[in-house]
């Protein structure tokens, strides 16, 4: 997977000055790879990965992340940027009824999706009707009525129609469209659903059709509807049905399973809009809405290593790392309450164990650690808690007796406040060593 073949990239990085062109290059080429993996436009991959470069380049070095994460943290933020970044939601009518008007290429799935987006808009409280626009094939009007009935809406349709009162013209797309919305206005439905006309490939005729029915009922939305599965072929049509009918939204449909939906990224990318529903399989009941940040982690494939960035950046206490790196700066020594401080960071980052296991590179630690015992944590912190002050800032003056002392108020053994002092001495050599800009281990971490 992804995360394994970046674990090897980021083995030997540590976070020291500027992000090296080497280190994102790296990093750059495992998140291309996995791009076009997920069957993004190679176009797009191109343009997407030199941007990501170009802002990896001139950003500054995080303190909790190494350079590798970073450069994963800056995709991932650009990802969900042209994802959209938010979900967008429907823009509904200020006088309803709301008009929405899906397009796209035949079998993209429009008409399921507009039963699937009726029942849903249904359970929300809205009363939708959906109106057949696809008068092309001789099987699409009995389609749609198939889909209203299992969502239960009505089908405004010409043959046979809704009812009586309403005749609907036969033949003319654009006339229908705009008797459909009279109907909804009578009969008081707040959303309209227009289902129309796709052919097998963009085609001048139909893109004409698609845009004089929008110029005849001026949707609130113009849903673009594509099949995510059609991998490179998406960014010519989308942009033909962009240029065409000049969608608001986009709906990816066929985002079943394992689909990696790269398509997403290469339709927003190319065309700048929105894509704000998915669907997701054949039964009524399998539609979504988007979420830009889902999808990201989707296409990138590397959950745990973004979820891991997201509890490291959010727990670590900006303010002690910069007192920490001011520290090593000064070759001043790390003493016990810095020790102290350390342990605290590492316990609200939560599970340790978990945590680092999750890391990119954790096979090599792995060993190290299963010992690692949670427990050793508090007997540390104790031990560390029942010094003065003035012992924790200059440990050498914890003589004989301030051993049995401390290890009576923390409840361990004399020996095991030795075995202690003996660590914070082999970390404090090992910090000054860092301070040299050697870098190793995170001290205290020895899980002896
Ligand atoms: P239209 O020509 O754009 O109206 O497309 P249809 O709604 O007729 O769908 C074409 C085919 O794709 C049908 O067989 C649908 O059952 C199928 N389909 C539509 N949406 C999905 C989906 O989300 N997942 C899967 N697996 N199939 C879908
Ligand atoms: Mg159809």
């Amino acid at each position: 997977s992804l995360s394994d073949r970046l674990s090897e990239t980021f083995k030997n990085l540590r976070g020291k000055g500027r992000l090296s062109e080497a280190d994102i290059d790296a990093t750059v080429r495992e998140i291309r790879r996995a791009l076009l993996d997920a069957d993004v436009a190679v176009a797009v991959v191109r343009e997407f990965t030199s941007r990501v470069k170009e802002r990896a380049l001139g950003s500054e070095v995080s303190q909790a992340l190494n350079p590798g994460q970073q450069v994963v943290k800056i995709v991932n933020d650009e990802l969900v940027r042209i994802l959209g970044g938010n979900t967008r939601r429907l823009n509904l009518a200020k006088n309803p009824p709301t008009v929405i008007m899906l397009a796209g290429l035949q079998g993209a799935g429009k008409t399921t999706l507009a039963g699937k987006m009726a029942k849903w808009l249904k359970g929300q409280g809205h009363s939708p009707v959906l109106v057949a626009c696809d008068l092309q094939r001789p099987n699409a009007v009995k389609q749609l009525q198939v889909n209203g009935e299992r969502a239960q809406v009505p089908v405004f349709a010409p043959h046979p129609g809704v009812s009586s009162e309403f005749e609907a013209s036969t033949g003319d797309p654009v006339a229908v469209a705009a008797e459909g919305i009279e109907y909804a206005k009578q009969k008081l439905h707040d959303i309209v659903i227009v289902d129309t006309a796709g052919r097998l490939g963009v085609d001048a005729e139909l893109m004409q059709q698609a845009a004089d029915i929008r110029a005849a009922i001026q949707p609130d939305e113009v849903l673009f509807v594509i099949d995510a599965m059609i991998g490179q072929d998406a960014v010519n049509t989308a942009l033909a049905f962009n240029e065409g009918v000049d969608f608001t939204g986009v709906v990816l449909s066929k985002l079943d399973g394992d689909t990696r939906g790269g398509a997403a990224l290469s339709v927003a990318h190319v065309t700048g809009k929105p894509i704000m529903f998915a669907s997701t399989g054949e039964g009524i009941g399998d539609f979504e809405q988007f979420h830009p940040d889902r999808m990201a982690n989707r296409i990138l494939d590397m959950g745990d290593v973004l979820s891991l960035i997201e509890q490291v950046e959010a727990t670590w206490d900006k303010g002690e790392a910069a007192r920490m790196q001011k520290k090593f700066e000064d070759q001043e020594d790390f003493n016990l309450e810095d020790f102290l401080a350390q342990m605290q960071q590492i316990r609200k980052m939560g599970s340790m164990k978990k945590m680092l296991m999750m890391m990119p590179g954790a096979a090599q630690m792995r060993q190290q650690l299963e010992q690692f015992d949670e427990k050793e944590i508090d007997r540390v912190e104790a031990i560390v808690r029942s010094m003065t002050k003035h012992e924790r800032v200059a440990p050498k003056i914890i003589n004989g007796s301030r051993r049995a002392r401390i290890a009576k108020g923390a409840g361990v053994s004399v020996s095991a406040v030795n075995a202690l002092l003996e660590r914070f001495a082999q970390a404090q050599k090992m910090m000054r060593k860092m301070a040299q800009g050697q870098g190793g281990a995170i001290p205290g971490m020895g899980g002896h």
